[in-house]
């Protein structure tokens, strides 16, 4: 059954709570029909809805609504078990926060089947490990030297000569010693040269694109330089930023103080972004053990790596942070 049509029971289920007959008639469908999923009674509420039900003096319901419960509670603890001998084995990387620790322990089972808002989510840890695999996957390795030759990379995108030249000698540049995949460095080097051509037009103003080009190549490949390769593979470092900024900036010493800025400038929105904090009911706080805990996300280090998440526990004022 689709979680709207669930809801739509929810819903009726409740509008008709005074009616025994019609509240279990729709338990019944819900006990034939639901295939219980952590996603489906978080989405639905219908756990935490039956479960109002349990003390019914109806005994025909109460009975009813138990059985449900748990056969849905034992069918989350399965695919749960099954998840985490996953991460076990895959074996996780472990993340500090004690909310995320306690969260692991199957509480979420027992708030969304029956406690509570049943506001609760998915394991952070799980969404982390997740997206760290992916990167793992992506990481490129290769035995020959990169360049866009060895990487099996078509530069020619435009065919025009300058244009295609510029992009492949990006290319060249960023792959090596890279252990990004090709598909993003080309990505890259084509936002490069195509703010560089809004900035420049490599037709009418070929001299200053091909001058935009040269003080950004060799800054790429400057030894007294390394990481600025990084950055812009990273992304930390955005094309409109290379073809658009001042040439003095891209120096090691200005552009140091242009990363610093950038943090600055993230401390400042994450600042900005506790108004609009969320409390949750999907963390544990590691000192009180309420569940009244407001959290925000934060993109702390380049955008291909997980958010980090910063909880603040409205009981106790403990604050804790994991990614
Ligand atoms: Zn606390």
């Amino acid at each position: 059954m689709e979680a709207k049509e669930v809801i739509e029971l929810v819903k009726d289920l409740e509008k008709g709570k005074n009616d025994d007959s019609h509240v279990l008639k729709i338990l019944q469908t819900l006990d034939k029909e639901v295939v219980a999923t952590e996603k489906l009674l978080r989405e639905t509420k219908v756990g935490v809805e039956v479960n109002k039900f349990k003390k019914s003096s109806n005994v025909e319901i109460s009975k009813l609504v138990r059985k449900m419960i748990n056969s849905w509670k034992d069918a989350i603890n399965r695919s749960k078990k099954i998840k985490l001998q996953q991460a076990q084995a895959n074996n996780t990387n472990g993340s500090g926060g004690s909310g995320s620790g306690a969260h692991n322990s199957g509480s979420t089972v027992d708030s969304n089947v029956s406690g509570g808002s049943g506001a609760s989510d998915v394991s952070p840890d799980g969404n982390v490990s997740g997206s760290s695999d992916t990167r793992k996957q992506m990481k490129y390795v290769s035995t020959v030297p990169r360049n866009a030759k060895n990487d099996g990379v078509d530069t020619n995108i435009y065919n025009h000569k300058l244009r295609d030249m510029v992009i492949k000698a990006f290319y060249d540049a960023l792959a090596k010693g890279s252990e990004h995949p090709p598909k993003s460095i080309l990505a890259t080097c084509k936002s490069i040269e195509e703010e560089m051509n809004k900035a420049y037009d490599c037709d009418s103003n070929e001299k200053s694109y091909k001058e935009r080009y040269r003080v950004i190549y060799s800054n790429i490949i400057s030894k007294n330089h390394q990481d600025l390769k990084h950055k812009i593979n990273n992304g930390d470092i955005t094309a409109v930023f290379l073809a658009n900024c001042d040439t003095k900036e891209l120096a090691p010493e200005h552009l140091k103080q242009k990363m610093e800025e950038i943090t600055r400038q993230n401390l400042f929105n994450a600042q900005g972004a506790t108004i609009e904090r969320s409390v949750t009911d999907r963390f544990t706080c590691g000192k009180c053990k309420e569940k009244k805990v407001s959290y925000y996300q934060l993109q702390t280090r380049s955008a291909d790596e997980p958010l980090t998440t910063f909880c603040t526990c409205e009981a106790c004022g403990n604050r804790w942070k994991f990614s």
